[in-house]
């Protein structure tokens, strides 16, 4: 079912997890026992990150050198396969456009028609490890907008069309995108941004998903900028819970945003107590959702970035 349909559908408000790719090693199973803490809530869908392949130059006894894949985490395709063989739960693969051109993308949505997935994530991606701005791949895209576009324009066969129960004229996947409320750190202001969040949405977005924020009124003022703008579509909250003392360093420069004094200092004072922090994390990241929730907001959608318990205490004080 399309996350569209579910939006539409849905009589309260519900959360969705996201996760990241396991890293090498790890088994299928390993990785569905992780998600089974999840499922006691009957999320209505789970996200799947995707990471770009980065590869590395060796030099060989010739002098030549030759290009070798160092790939680190399981594919997010392989991965939400793995997630349909055992849980019946709708996945959202995440795409991305670096690393990948036209072509390359156009068969990674034959894969997700094949496995009959109906939703995708569709984001620009970050900067290759050394590099400081985004390069688009040669024959790839240069911007999320694109990749919308792209997708859209994908038909499938008609024997995937069928598998799909798709009508004649119907969409093939539903479409999300990312949003900033904090500003994407790349533009000049947050109205320009908001924009070029629009032009994703006119190219085809059903949703947008947030980066993750700590204080609620960043969204809300955000919301309230996208609707001035005549962004329309659903504007889903994405939170994370602080699980330790550091991320109040790692976060803000990780991902360009504030954390509030009161949490930091808070933190601060009790950063040599591991269990201290994660309580102070989660109950703050409680508080964020109940007040969310009270302002009428569609869904939740919870960065998990490995972990659980937090999460399930959240999801068990607030749905
Ligand atoms: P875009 O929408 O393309 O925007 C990138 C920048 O370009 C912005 O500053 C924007 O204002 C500007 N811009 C957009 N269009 C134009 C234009 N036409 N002309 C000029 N400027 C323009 N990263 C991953 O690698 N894998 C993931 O799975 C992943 N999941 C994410 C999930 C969510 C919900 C979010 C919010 C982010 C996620 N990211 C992920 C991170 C994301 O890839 C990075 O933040 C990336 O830097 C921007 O991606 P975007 O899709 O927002 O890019």
């Amino acid at each position: 079912m399309k996350v569209s349909e579910i939006l539409a559908n849905s009589t309260k408000p519900y959360p969705s997890i996201e996760i990241v790719p396991p890293l090498r090693g790890i088994t299928k199973n390993e990785l569905l026992d992780s998600i089974a803490p999840f499922m006691e809530f009957c999320p209505k869908y789970i996200n799947v990150t995707s990471h770009r392949d980065e590869f590395e130059y060796r030099q060989e006894a010739d002098g030549s050198f030759s290009r070798h894949l160092v790939r680190n985490r399981i594919n997010e395709t392989t991965v939400c396969a793995a997630i349909m063989s055992r849980y019946d739960v709708e996945v959202v693969p995440h795409l991305i456009c670096g690393g990948s051109t036209v072509e390359e993308i156009q068969s990674r949505l034959d894969n997700l028609a094949f496995l009959g997935i109906d939703n995708i994530v569709a984001l620009r991606g970050d900067s290759m490890s050394g590099e400081k701005r985004f390069t688009p791949t040669p024959g790839g895209y240069s911007y999320a907008s694109e990749l919308v576009e792209g997708i859209r324009s994908y038909q499938g066969s008609n024997a995937y069309r069928r598998s799909h129960g798709l009508e004649a004229d119907e969409r093939f996947f539903c479409i999300g995108v990312g949003a900033y409320p904090e500003k994407h750190f790349e533009a000049a202001n947050i109205e320009t941004d908001i924009l070029n969040l629009k032009r994703k949405v006119d190219a085809g977005a059903d949703y947008i998903i947030t980066q993750m924020f700590f204080d609620n009124r960043t969204y809300y003022d955000f919301v309230d900028k996208c609707r001035a703008a005549g962004i329309t579509v659903p504007i889903i909250p994405g939170l994370k819970p602080l699980s330790t003392a550091r991320q109040i360093s790692v976060l803000p420069e990780a991902f360009s945003l504030d954390i509030p004094l009161e949490l930091t200092q808070e933190i601060t004072k009790h950063k040599d107590n591991k269990d201290a922090v994660y309580q102070i994390g989660t109950q703050w990241c409680t508080m964020q959702c109940k007040d969310l929730l009270q302002h009428g907001v569609p869904a939740v959608h919870f960065y998990t970035m490995g972990k659980s318990r937090n999460i399930t205490d959240i999801l068990r004080e607030c749905f």
